[in-house]
């Protein structure tokens, strides 16, 4: 029978001026960026939490705390790499990942399909397995007011049992 998982991420940052709008592993022009101690890339934060849930193995902040140094400014695609890592030691295999990104602006239009793709490299998949839903807050609440931007995901992941006497 196969050991199928689920997970559930979701991260919100703010939203500043001087900093580089960081969205899926890439860079997304806009007059503004997200604040946090690393990049702030928070479509791959609540990606990286949906796996580590899926996985039993905790979050994000267990794996790479704000309170040390050597995550500040880093980009959050070294976190989703080490993440795909983790989970793979620990005998998992992706299947998909669905998200959503919550902005008021910018519209994200085709960087959509460029994040994607992206997501597919790091988390070793065909495109078709990564989906990226863009959504308005209709001038309500915090992204509404685009005082910040709120990313969602879950994804599928399925334990893979070693049979003895095979080497995998
Ligand atoms: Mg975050």
């Amino acid at each position: 029978m196969r050991d199928l998982r689920t997970g559930i991420g979701h991260d919100t940052h703010r939203l500043v001026k001087g900093r580089l709008l960081r969205l899926g592993g890439i860079t997304i022009p806009f007059d503004r960026g997200l604040d946090g101690h690393s990049d702030a890339d928070v479509l791959i934060h609540a990606i990286i939490d949906a796996l580590l849930g899926a996985a039993g193995l905790g979050d994000i902040g267990q794996h790479f705390p704000d309170t040390d140094t050597r995550n500040k400014d880093r980009d959050s695609v070294e976190f989703l790499i080490e993440t795909v890592r983790i989970l793979k030691a620990n005998g998992f295999h992706i299947l998909n990942v669905d998200t959503i990104v919550f902005a008021e602006k910018p519209k994200l239009g085709d960087h959509r399909y460029k994040i994607r793709d992206r997501l597919a490299d790091l988390l070793q998949l065909d495109p078709d397995r990564i989906n990226i839903k863009a959504k308005t807050g209709e001038q309500l609440g915090l992204v509404g007011r685009e005082e910040g931007i709120v990313a969602e995901a879950i994804v599928l992941i399925e334990k893979k049992f070693k049979r003895k006497g095979t080497i995998s």
